[in-house]
């Protein structure tokens, strides 16, 4: 056959996921830990490699993991769902919780791949656009919830990209105004600290979003884990793909959730970062930032876009351009990196803004040294 028939209607809508693969010297685009997983714990895991029977299946559950997920958190391993990273356990929870007639909610501009989950089940997407300072809108979110038709609820706690944490309280009200799902995604607890973890025996209808691929240098192994009811987990598992979480990952994970006290003064390194990046950032002229409970930088600047590919082609500096999302315009979001790389990253804005206030004094047209305008014309 010379042509293949289309696929289901619902992806015309749809373009590829781009996660921007690009290769720098300073890559603070993906919100990674900065630093390697330490080289004792690669000295362990390349023991525990060698001792994988590859020609095997894993363990679908994951159970020894899950054990130690569940005790660390004082749950029971039918608490427990691991997923291949966080990305997956999303997907999971759309397809069992949203689908077509089923309605999703989100709070953008947030965590992309809730809309891309949602749209790609063929769920209703209902959006609930956060504020001018990021803060979720309750009153819009507690109108659409009294209409009592939301079936999944998903909020970024703190919400990627912007850093915003959201109110405890808040997150209460909703569990308590509604029987929907509500996802609450912990991808940055780490680093935020807060946690509804304590809310669980309470709401069944809680489920919290963690992973690994944050703080804890492994996000080229793809590891997350969902702390919900016991019965959200069962049905989860009939939707899951049995295999999706490999022996390699398994086995890396338990080390590194066994091991996790090593990171601790990575992470407070990264939070001391955190100030650096912040403070260096807001005494730029023409930056504005917004304070951030993670490990990353929302920040706005006119012509978003040229700063994004000068920091790139002329700083080999990575960092991510929101500037197209609805709510971000000319927004970039750094993630903190190590002290130098926090340096470098810093040195770069400085220069490439006084060149551009330089450009701007003497009447130049483009405030940028080259091919300034064909992205935005
Ligand atoms: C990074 C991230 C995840 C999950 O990442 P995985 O690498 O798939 O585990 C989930 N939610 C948010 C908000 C994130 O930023």
């Amino acid at each position: 056959m010379d042509r293949v028939r289309p696929p289901r209607r619902a992806l015309e809508s749809l373009s590829p996921y781009d996660a921007k693969h690009l290769d720098a010297e300073v890559m603070l685009a993906s919100n990674e830990n900065p630093l390697n997983l330490p080289g004792e714990l690669l000295d362990r895991l390349a023991e525990a490699v060698s001792e994988i029977p590859y020609n095997r299946y894993p363990d679908p559950m994951a159970t020894r993991l899950r054990e130690e997920i569940a005790e660390a958190n004082g749950l029971e391993p039918a608490n427990v769902l691991v997923g291949n990273g966080g990305d997956e356990l999303i997907f999971d929870l759309v397809l069992a919780w949203g689908g077509p007639g089923r309605v999703v909610l989100d709070f953008p501009p947030t965590f992309a791949m809730y809309a891309i989950d949602a749209a790609a089940t063929e769920s209703m997407l209902v959006q609930i656009p956060r504020r001018a300072d990021f803060s979720i809108d309750d009153d819009a979110l507690f109108a659409r919830l009294a209409e009592g038709d939301v079936d999944l609820i998903i909020i970024a706690n703190p919400n990627n990209p912007t850093g915003t944490l959201v109110p405890e309280t808040t997150l209460i009200d909703v569990l308590n105004s509604t029987d929907a799902l509500v996802v609450v995604d912990e991808a940055y607890f780490e680093f935020s600290r807060h946690t509804m973890r304590p809310h669980m025996s309470r709401h069944a209808n809680l489920a919290i979003l963690r992973t690994f691929s944050k703080a804890f240098s492994l996000a080229a192994l793809r590891a997350g884990y969902l702390l919900a009811h016991e019965d959200v987990i069962r049905e989860l598992t009939k939707v899951r793909q049995p295999y999706s979480v490999n022996r390699f990952t398994q086995a890396a994970a338990r080390l590194v959730f066994r091991e996790r006290p090593v990171f601790e003064s990575v992470i407070s390194q990264l939070l001391r970062n955190r100030d650096v990046l912040v403070h260096g950032l807001s005494e730029i002229p023409g930056v504005e930032v917004f304070p951030s409970e993670a490990n990353f930088v929302l920040f706005r600047v006119e012509h978003a876009s040229s700063v994004w590919r000068d920091l790139l082609k002329e700083h080999s500096v990575l960092v991510r351009d929101f500037s197209r999302t609805p709510g971000l315009e000319d927004c970039l979001r750094v993630s903190v990196g190590t002290e130098d790389e926090v340096r470098r990253f810093l040195a770069a804005m400085e220069s490439i803004m006084s060149r551009r206030r330089a450009a701007a004094h003497f009447g130049v047209a483009a405030p940028s040294a080259r091919d300034e305008g064909e992205e935005r014309a």
